[in-house]
């Protein structure tokens, strides 16, 4: 337990973390409060609730100064609610500072009255990318000022398809600035974010509380070769999964899987490194976006794959060395959630299980699994579908502009609408399942950024 007394704050701050009550700090905030007072890059696994935004909030409110009237700090926040949220936070541990000027800039919101409280820059900016990327291009925001840029959530934005917004921000704002970066999750794709946009980050994790360890459930089942699609089938259907990842160990074999659990009603779908990168690209986005209820793998194609935690795991065929064992199984078990790792192993495969059992140090879970022949096809289909509009970045198409055409004249609701990613010539976007053919009539129909595009349903 630390109190905010020990942190070198200014004055006005501590009085207002004493307004607040805020007397010792979360485990957040005692790990990357000190660094980043020194004015370090941080980069910081904290989930919502965390105290995270007061962490970030303290430091950018530290370093600005209120007597420039320039903007000093920005904060990007993947929605609107969320940039809200963030604005009310910093604004009540900044009430104590005199003066001090904090804009919400997100898009959806007219873009006029935001022009028009734009006459002077205000000294914090918290705000959606595509939008305040908008601004800094009007240059009705100046970014040379820039002191701390602060991604919160920045595992939602990369999902949200921001990266570019982001790179694009960054480009138009001064070049020394603190970057404090504020993910619930890590996949690679954040570290390569953090790598390109980061100075020796200091890394700060937080062990989640005990309850919210990750928990894996480990399954082995013995089980003759010819026995393994009628298995494998068995073992989806029963853990009702909507979203399971299987790995073969050969490319031959991941056709040959997905094209058997296709047969059997199982929305599924095939990924390996001999597939046109375009193809392996349409393929991750639909498993990422939950239009694929299956995703049959390689270790090497599946590493692509940005999903951190998924509720099942499948080794088709037991890996061959005990690491790709722990990085497949390491695929599941979200915080607070037990995650299930199923390995099928023939008797002949059994030295493998033997190594693996031997790193782990504890026998392997062995459980007896009576295989019932296949009761012929039943659909488990996944909760989305993706349609793909036939534009992309080069046609200056953005997730936002999507999200407006479905959910604008389209008359869909924000929350029937997942995944959006835009490539370079073209985007794909998750719909629910029931309304997806409603959704692709009303593009069709409609324009989106006032154009027309070929759009299709993908599978
Ligand atoms: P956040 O993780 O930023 O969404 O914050 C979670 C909640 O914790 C918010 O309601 C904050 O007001 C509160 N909070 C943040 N820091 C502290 C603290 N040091 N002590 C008590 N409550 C806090």
């Amino acid at each position: 337990m630390t109190a905010f007394s020990t942190l070198p704050l200014k004055p006005a701050l501590l009085a207002s973390l004493e307004t607040l009550g805020y007397a010792t700090m979360t485990p957040v905030q005692a790990q990357s409060l000190p660094p980043m007072l020194e004015g370090h890059d941080v980069i910081a696994q904290a989930q919502t609730g965390s105290g995270k935004t007061a962490a970030f909030g303290l430091s950018l409110l530290q370093s600005i100064d209120v007597d420039t009237i320039r903007l000093q700090a920005l904060v990007l926040c993947p929605t609107r609610e969320l940039a809200d949220q963030v604005s009310k936070a910093i604004r009540k541990l900044a009430a104590n500072i005199p003066n001090v000027k904090l804009l919400t800039l997100c898009g959806g919101m007219p873009l006029g009255p935001q022009l028009a409280s734009l006459t002077h820059d205000p000294h914090i900016v918290v705000g959606t990318p595509g939008r305040v990327q908008e601004h800094l291009k009007r240059e009705s925001l100046h970014g040379g000022g820039i002191k701390v840029l602060v991604l919160d959530e920045a595992d939602r934005m990369l999902d949200m398809g921001f990266t570019e917004a982001i790179d694009d921000i960054i480009g138009r704002i001064a070049k020394h600035h603190q970057t404090l970066l504020f993910s619930a999750t890590y996949p690679d794709e954040i570290r390569t974010v953090s790598q390109r946009v980061q100075k020796h980050p200091v890394e700060v994790t937080v062990d989640a509380p005990v309850h919210q360890q990750p928990a894996i459930e480990q399954r082995f089942h013995e089980v003759e070769p010819a026995q393994k699609p009628d298995a494998l089938a068995q073992l989806l259907s029963g853990a009702h999964a909507e979203h399971a990842l299987v790995f073969c160990n050969m490319r031959r074999e991941v056709d040959a899987v997905a094209q058997e659990l296709d047969r059997r009603g199982f929305s599924a779908l095939a990924l390996h490194g001999d597939m046109e990168q375009r193809d392996r690209d349409e393929v991750l986005v639909r498993f990422a976006n939950r239009s694929c209820a299956v995703l049959v793998a390689t270790d090497v194609a599946a590493r692509g794959l940005d999903i951190v935690a998924l509720p099942l795991v499948v080794s088709y065929d037991i890996a061959h060395d005990p690491e790709t064992h722990t990085h497949r199984i390491g695929r599941t078990g979200r915080a607070g959630q037990t995650g299930l790792a199923i390995t099928l192993c023939t008797p002949r495969e059994r030295p493998k299980a033997a190594n693996i059992e031997e790193l782990a140090g504890t026998p392997l879970p062995w459980r007896p699994l009576k295989v019932a022949p296949s009761r012929g096809k039943t659909l488990h289909l996944a909760p989305m579908k993706t349609l793909v509009i036939d534009a992309g970045r080069q046609d200056k198409l953005r997730p936002g502009d999507i999200l407006g055409a479905l959910t604008g004249d389209a008359g869909l609701d924000a929350k029937d609408i997942g995944k959006i990613d835009v490539f370079a010539t073209r985007a794909y976007v998750a719909i629910s399942r029931a309304l997806a053919n409603k959704a692709l009539e009303r593009l069709r129909a409609g324009k989106i950024k006032g154009r027309n595009f070929r759009v299709r349903p993908l599978g």
